[in-house]
């Protein structure tokens, strides 16, 4: 099915609606906006299984992983709407006012931005797409929500999208809450980042795409915050301990983890580092059978698949990188083919090309001659969603500037596991330091997501009556709040 892309005319009749909906939206109480997500995971549901057919038509994906993934979805929906009615993400601050002292009451919490603007990655066409994280995290703030649709699934996205409208319409909430938009091209997108009634983006895919919106974010009149999830290459740090101790347990974890998904995970290890010897050249060439075995397989859509190529290959033609292991399968179209490299720590340091993210099922393997140059590579590595210490306990005392050094430039620091696979919890943090994210403060997975779209507002000697309910001396919401520093569900 062809889509039209957006004119003008029809992005300012959106925006001018969310920015109509937004007084009514955000007046909704916390159990509304809930009941409003629990809804839309309801409507969803009830696409059934013509929506996994076709999302699965649109995106080559197999059908298990859709199911997964919309299930995941419709949790990112029920469990951030339980956060927003928990109100605790309101980050409620209360300090009464000291008489003698002459110091005011003060009352702070956090104000929805307004309209937000969403754009999904086509690797999740349900959980970072449009009923996806930012989405649900958006309209649980209180914010009207306008989406672009991902051009690798606009049918997939269309059939989402009148789910949602469908929910809010049953909740009698009004029409602008929510907007949905096609755009296959730069155009649609930069007029809605510089739509003067647009207040923050949220962005998820590739780091061209998520610069472009945060530049175009601060060149506009009044500069608006732009959260844009982009690429990683999810370094592994291998440990002499651990790699002398359980070489075959790492190979078939990381085999694994290269490869699922055709490697079109942001999550994916793109980079492993080991230090030279016997063990890590076993390793290494373990590691090679493993991938090798592993057949091509199709890719999410046709340009996925040829950027795929032609990074590979151009990786695999630079003069400081060896190929270790290709699939023994021959590629059909659009496939792409597990592969794995190597080169040295001291290309590492000189080549920029070995840091950038080759999105598909791709890893390089970093060879350093001493502890030293491991850590050196560790300071060199920009910023990432995960860094994984693969370590024994004696490994991590025995290298604690490594340890301190691959922590401080992710979001999410594992030990002994893979970064594939990012639980939905409160306690997740995916998003870190640029270029991971535009803003490392922030995550993009789990209900604390919904401060990304509100902003701190502190009110000064009102009386308890003309305050918001969350705010009120009594605490009619029931929520925690941090009353005269103290973290209490009472009353004042
Ligand atoms: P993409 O090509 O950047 O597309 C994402 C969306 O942004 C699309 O709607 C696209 O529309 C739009 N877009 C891209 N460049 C634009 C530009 N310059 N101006 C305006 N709009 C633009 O990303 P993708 O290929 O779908 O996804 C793969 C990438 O996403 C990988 O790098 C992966 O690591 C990353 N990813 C990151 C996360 C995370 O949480 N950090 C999660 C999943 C994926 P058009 O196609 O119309 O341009």
């Amino acid at each position: 099915m062809k889509f039209q892309d957006a004119t003008a005319a029809e992005i300012n009749a959106v925006m001018d609606a969310a920015w109509e909906a937004f007084p009514t939206f955000r007046q909704t109480t916390l159990k509304q906006r809930a009941a409003l997500m629990r809804r839309i995971a309801g409507e969803i549901e009830a696409e059934g299984d013509a929506l996994i057919r076709t999302a699965m038509r649109e995106t080559n994906l197999p059908e298990a992983r859709l199911k997964n993934e919309r299930a995941r979805t419709q949790f990112q929906l029920t469990s951030y709407g339980e956060a927003c009615e928990a109100g605790t993400w309101l980050d409620v601050r209360i300090d009464t006012a000291v008489a003698d002292k002459g110091d005011p009451d003060l009352r702070k919490w956090l104000v929805p931005l307004g309209p937000v603007v969403v754009f999904g990655a086509s690797n999740f066409p349900f959980a970072y797409s449009t009923a996806g994280g930012d989405t649900a995290s958006a309209l649980a703030a209180g914010c009207p929500v306008i989406v672009k649709a991902h051009p690798a699934h606009a049918e997939t996205s269309e059939i989402v999208a009148q789910a949602i409208a469908r929910a809010i319409k049953m909740e009698g909430l009004p029409t602008g809450v929510f907007a949905h938009v096609h755009g296959a091209g730069t155009e649609t997108g930069k007029n809605l980042v510089m739509h003067p009634h647009t207040r923050a983006v949220g962005f998820t895919g590739s780091y061209g795409g998520g610069k472009a919106l945060f530049d175009w974010a601060g060149q506009r009149k009044v500069p608006i915050p732009v959260f844009s999830e982009m690429g990683s290459i999810n370094p592994i740090f291998i440990l002499p301990g651990k790699l002398a101790a359980s070489p075959k347990e790492l190979v078939s974890t990381l085999a694994g983890s290269i490869t699922l998904g055709v490697g079109q995970f942001c999550t994916n290890p793109g980079l492993i580092i080991g230090i030279e010897g016997k063990d890590l050249d076993l390793f290494i060439e373990e590691l090679g059978v493993a991938i090798a075995a592993v057949p091509p397989a199709t890719m999410l859509h046709p340009g996925i698949a040829r950027a795929y190529t032609d990074k590979r290959g151009a990786a695999l033609a630079e003069e400081d990188v060896s190929t270790i292991a290709v699939a023994a399968t021959q590629p059909k179209p659009n496939q792409g083919v597990p592969t794995l490299a190597s080169a040295t720590a001291e290309a590492f340091f000189r080549n920029p090309l070995l840091h950038q993210e080759v999105f598909g099922p791709y890893s390089l393997i970093i060879q350093c001659k001493h502890p030293a140059e491991m850590l050196k590579v560790a300071r060199q590595m920009e910023g990432q969603l995960t860094t994984t210490l693969m370590a024994t306990d004696q490994d991590i005392r025995d290298h604690a500037e490594l340890v301190q050094a691959t922590q401080d430039i992710c979001g999410r620091f594992i030990l002994n596991g893979v970064p594939t696979g990012v639980r939905v919890a409160l306690s997740m943090q995916h998003g870190g330091p640029f270029p991971a994210t535009t803003d490392s403060r922030f995550t993009s997975v789990g209900a604390d997501g919904i401060k990304r779209w509100a902003r701190p507002l502190s009110y000064q000697n009102w009386p308890d009556h003309l305050l918001p309910e969350a705010l009120r001396n009594k605490n009619p919401l029931k929520i925690w709040r941090t009353v005269n520093n103290v973290l209490t569900q009472a009353a004042i």
